[in-house]
């Protein structure tokens, strides 16, 4: 039997379940879990806040793993052969159809109606398809990526999903040589994008967010100025980073919070003619009023948003890590390891921002 942690319902609980061992079918592949990440998406799915989602689920989708077993072959992006007991991670978003309108003409295959996610779209009546567990079943089709030898497997899980969405993000910014860069949120994807903002080269990077230690992480990834937004009210803030900005604003904001009520201080610390990505609204947290003349028009605004990931900004992101592994303290995001059967607790301490990432181990 295979042991896994189960949201059972929209609300919990979460409960550990046994599940047969699984039959492998041509070019699937099954995963010794090592690692999975809990991050504020599965919040969201404990929550019942995500729709289409098949409960009971077993969450995880960006995870760790040995190869256990292959069945025929099943080859990485760059055509290599998956091998038993290679430690690998995978695209948690499989079935892409690269045939519809928007994978084809738009070229915005994030948006394809066909593709499920890995511990969010995949429930556990179709078997172990989240990382909560201690096989992975990777079905056909799967996107497998080797870790280089050089990345260990614990700091790939401290850039967890939120590198590759960060990574997307910093791309639809287009961050230029000596930008000043504001990121609102420091949660996962907030501080990825502070440490990535650095290394495409900006000039200033202001973060805004709270509890204090994780600013204190931000700076440590390469913020040069923590707004703590405790301390500065809401109306405040576009100020506070004027301030810093030679009284102009941010030439680029990347928003990464969550929190409908930061699009309109987003736009307002943004400079005329800047750019504004916005990455953080996952879930529908609801509506927001802005001034569409002094917000967006009379400002020249560049607004863009930013929808999910594909294999490229996971491939670039392992890349990276691994290539800039020394760079910055990468790990202080791990705030610790979780057996399954404290995943609930692990979603509260993520929750309650007592953790910035918790990551599930199952062999603990
Ligand atoms: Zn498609
Ligand atoms: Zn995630």
């Amino acid at each position: 039997m295979v042991k896994a942690a189960v949201i059972v319902a929209p609300g919990g609980p979460v409960e550990v379940r046994d599940f047969p061992e699984p039959q492998l079918e041509p070019g699937a592949v099954l995963l010794e879990t090592h690692y999975s990440e809990v991050c504020g998406t599965d919040v969201h799915l404990l929550h019942g806040r995500l729709a289409g989602v098949p409960y009971p689920l077993i969450p995880g989708h960006i995870s760790v793993g040995r190869v256990l077993e292959t069945n025929g072959a099943a080859r990485d992006v760059d055509g290599n052969d998956i091998r038993a007991d290679e430690v690998v991670t995978f695209l948690d978003v499989h079935g892409t159809c690269h045939s519809c309108w928007y994978c084809l003409i738009a070229k915005a295959s994030t948006r394809c109606p066909s593709r499920r996610v890995y511990g969010i779209t995949y429930g556990a009546d179709e078997g172990l398809l989240g990382g909560w567990s201690e096989r992975i079943y990777l079905k056909p089709g799967v996107h497998i990526l080797p870790l280089p030898p050089q990345l260990d497997p614990l700091l790939y899980m401290a850039g967890g999903c939120a590198l590759p969405t960060a990574l997307h993000a910093i791309d639809r910014a287009d961050v230029k040589l000596g930008a000043s860069v504001a990121v609102q949120g420091c949660g996962p994807v907030g501080l990825m994008a502070t440490a990535l903002a650095r290394l495409s080269g900006a000039g200033t990077v202001i973060v805004l967010g709270a509890p204090r230690h994780r600013l204190e992480v931000a700076l440590a990834l390469g913020a040069d100025h923590a707004i703590d937004i405790e301390a500065v009210p809401s109306d405040e803030r576009p100020d506070a980073v004027r301030e810093l900005t030679g009284g102009r604003g941010s030439d680029i904001t990347v928003e990464c919070t969550g929190e409908p009520s930061s699009i309109a201080e987003g736009l307002r610390m943004t400079r005329d003619a800047g750019t504004y990505v916005v990455v953080g609204q996952y879930t529908d947290a609801g509506d927001v009023t802005i001034n569409p003349h002094a917000d967006l028009n009379r400002k020249h605004l560049d607004v863009r948003a930013c929808w999910g990931i594909d294999l490229s900004h996971l491939y670039r992101a392992v890349q990276l890590l691994a290539r800039h592994r020394d760079a910055f303290p990468w790990r202080s995001v791990i705030s610790g390891e979780y057996p399954l059967s404290r995943a609930a607790q692990a979603l509260r301490d993520v929750e309650e921002r007592r953790a910035v990432k918790a990551v599930i181990n199952p062999r603990r």
